[in-house]
């Protein structure tokens, strides 16, 4: 797409931040929406000063996207090429305890999104969804075509959203939609100003890895170490938080392509690493010892998943470019510099 004027959901959050700096350094215009329900608004000040040299700017508006009132208010004032669609609860095992919550909030938000958009004639998105829609995959590396079916309310929440999405265009084809399905998104921004600031413990594997190299915690735990892997334990796909964001700039361009549709491509570097490489090559980054308690498997975790990134790579014109060792090497960067993430201490965690 010719640079433009994009609206961001989600934008103060891990993923979402890191992609309105490429955005901005791109030249788009940005719109961040966010109710900062698992984000800090300083995400999008940083953001701004790491792109303040860059003409355009990134405005923020902290607003729930179930807010359909405020949400037409913002359409109906400013004219959007596009939405790039992050916005969501993401916790495995808290969707599995809290199912509606997860429903409403990402299912529910996303269908009042949908008709805000088509309502102000803004028919083009790009939209997270998840290496969860394979649920445990018998064969890897995993294709768009691979079948559907998450294991647990998260992962149907993104199953749920791509079927409303693939309807929606079935009966209007005027909605251009892309949705990214995400592997394992790891490392910061190489500035080492903006990261991943999970609130609460975190669920993966990087983030608790990372607050066991700053004395946060005590040991990281592996979860499960007789998988049929090379060292027992799971493997997955990781990919550089960076790469991952020109991967979202990679879509917008092809929303411009007449051919396109509602389309899905995974977004991974099509290797996979096991728990115990990570720790090898965090260890090596941060120079820190990581202490492991080996316990059993994770209820739900899948063995082996990583990517066939092939699709992307032809039709997207994208491959990742950042290996292990640098998103390693970044995260500590993030970590040395922030070990309270956002936060200047713990005590206001
Ligand atoms: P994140 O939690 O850091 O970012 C999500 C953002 O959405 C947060 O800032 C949160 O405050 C906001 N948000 C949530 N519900 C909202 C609502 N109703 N209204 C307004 N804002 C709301 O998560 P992330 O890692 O950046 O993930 C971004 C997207 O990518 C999510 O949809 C997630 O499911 C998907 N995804 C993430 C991963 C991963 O491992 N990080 C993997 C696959 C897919
Ligand atoms: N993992 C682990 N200890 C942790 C968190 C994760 O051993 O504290 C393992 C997990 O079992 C999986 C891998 O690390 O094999 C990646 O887990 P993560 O939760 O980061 O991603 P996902 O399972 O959603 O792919």
């Amino acid at each position: 797409m010719a640079v433009g004027s994009i609206m961001v959901t989600g934008g103060a959050g891990y993923i979402g931040s890191h992609t309105v700096l490429q955005l901005l350094l791109d030249g788009y215009q940005v719109a961040v929406i966010d109710n900062l329900d698992n984000s800090s608004a300083t995400a999008i000040q940083r953001v701004r000063e790491l792109a303040a040299h860059h003409g355009p700017s990134v405005t923020f508006h902290q607003m729930d996207l179930r807010d359909k009132p405020a949400l037409d208010k913002l359409f109906a004032s400013t004219k959007f090429d596009a939405v790039i669609h992050f916005a969501g609860l993401k916790a495995v095992g808290e969707s599995v305890e809290k199912p509606l919550m997860y429903y409403d909030n990402n299912v529910v938000g996303t269908i009042t999104l949908l008709e805000v958009m088509a309502t102000h004639g803004c028919k083009k998105l790009v939209f997270s969804s998840s290496a969860a829609v394979y649920g445990w995959p018998k064969v890897v590396p995993c294709t768009e075509e691979y079948p559907l079916s998450a294991a647990n309310p998260y992962g149907r929440t993104k199953l749920f959203i791509e079927e409303i999405c693939r309807d929606i265009h079935r009966i209007d084809s005027e909605w251009k939609i892309i949705m990214l399905r995400y592997f394992n998104p790891v490392g910061a921004h190489p500035s080492g100003y903006i990261g991943e600031d999970p609130r609460g413990i975190p669920n993966n594997l990087m983030p608790f890895m990372q607050q066991v190299a700053v004395g946060r915690r005590p040991a990281l735990t592996v979860f499960g170490s007789d998988y049929s892997t090379r060292d027992g334990t799971g493997v997955r796909d990781y990919i550089h938080v960076v790469d991952l964001a020109d991967g979202h700039i990679a879509a917008l361009n092809k929303l411009s392509d007449p051919s396109i549709g509602c389309e899905v491509y995974n977004l991974g570097t099509g290797k996979g690493t096991s728990v115990l490489e990570m720790v090898a090559a965090f260890e090596k980054a941060s120079g820190k010892e990581i202490p492991v308690v080996f316990s059993g498997r994770r209820p739900g975790d899948a063995e082996i998943l990583y990517a066939s990134t092939k699709k992307a790579e032809l039709e997207l014109n994208w491959k990742a470019k950042y290996d292990i060792n640098e998103m390693c090497s970044h995260q500590w960067n993030w970590a040395s510099k922030n070990p309270y993430g956002y936060k200047p201490s713990e005590s206001k965690s």
